[in-house]
């Protein structure tokens, strides 16, 4: 008797576990980090400990909502960057960009800033005197393949990106193409990336690109992610080889969409360098402290950002 309820017990464990795996197979959860860009508070969502790239997508910070009556929350000064894009996506407020090529940029919601850092470039971003009072966003850096890393720095400013109308929610595309929609951005890896909003009591599927790994972040509002409850706080992971994407939402909801083919290359992330070897960056930090290579913003009123010691070294990312 005994031995026979014990069989069945384990029984009853082997397929709860296995029905646990089904779920763990459907996506993984991330815990962001709390952590401050000069006085700004943001959610850092990648790297994170268990998932440092989604495609291409090496870092992601979340900023606001916030508003503010007087002084700029956002006020990060001149610093270099090699071998990545940045990618600013604005949900309210104004961001002004500088850089070293003399380009010049004021973003607002629904456009895109896409700079790519190539062998080097410096700039700075800040709220403009001229504002909303409110500032809410996310930044994002593509690394670059080994045959565009060391290219020609170049900055892009796309005012607004292409809008898809689907059954349930509206979908901007600032990274390549979803739903027939194709950003005018230019990226250098096969990627996509969307902010897509769910109408209340409404179910929003987004097909996907089965080529692609993807991950989602809640936005605002509440969302289920294929029947679960996901958080504003965690990055959602999805394997490669979906062809949809289902969300539904009681009282409406925004989330970021990120994918990609997963990055074939092993990257090393340190400040705001992403390099292959520890010598490269220690070159591209020397070169900045020595005021060499990445050139001045000269529009930014005020000193340049410090490279930190190179004492906290950056760890292998292999590829995932
Ligand atoms: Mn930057």
């Amino acid at each position: 008797m005994e031995r026979r309820a014990a069989g069945s017990m384990f029984l009853l464990l082997v397929r709860r576990d296995w029905q646990a795996a089904i779920a763990r197979m459907t996506f993984e959860s991330h815990q962001g980090r709390d952590t401050k860009l000069g006085q700004l508070p943001i959610l850092r969502a990648l790297p994170t400990k268990g998932r440092r790239m989604v495609g291409p997508w090496c870092f992601l910070d979340r900023y606001g909502p916030l508003s503010f009556t007087e002084g700029k929350p956002m006020d990060v000064a001149p610093h270099p960057h090699i071998g990545l894009q940045t990618v600013t996506w604005l949900l309210q407020g104004e961001i002004v960009h500088n850089d070293s090529l003399g380009s010049k940029g004021l973003i607002r919601p629904g456009g895109v800033n896409v700079m790519t850092a190539g062998a080097g470039i410096a700039h700075s971003e800040e709220t403009p005197r001229s504002n909303a009072g409110l500032l809410q966003g996310v930044q994002l850096w593509t690394a670059l393949p080994d045959a565009q890393r060391n290219g020609t720095a170049s900055f892009q400013q796309i005012d607004r990106v292409p809008q898809v109308e689907l059954p349930g929610g509206v979908t901007q595309v600032f990274a390549g193409t979803l739903s027939g929609a194709t950003s005018a951005a230019q990226y250098h890896s096969e990627i996509v990336g969307a902010d897509a909003q769910i109408f209340s009591k409404s179910a929003l599927n987004l097909p996907l690109n089965p080529a692609h790994e993807h991950a989602i972040l809640l936005l605002s509002g509440d969302a289920e992610l294929e029947g679960e409850r996901i958080d504003a706080r965690s990055l959602y992971y999805l394997d490669a080889g979906r062809s949809q994407i289902g969300m539904n939402s009681q009282e409406g909801a925004r989330i970021l969409l990120i994918g990609g083919v997963p990055f074939p290359e092993p990257i090393l992330m340190w400040w705001n360098f992403v390099a292959r070897t520890q010598e490269e960056i220690a070159e591209a930090r020397r070169a900045w402290e020595q005021q060499e290579r990445f050139g001045e913003v000269s529009e930014y009123q005020g000193p340049r950002l410090t490279a930190p010691p190179l004492v906290r070294f950056a760890h292998p990312n292999p590829a995932s």
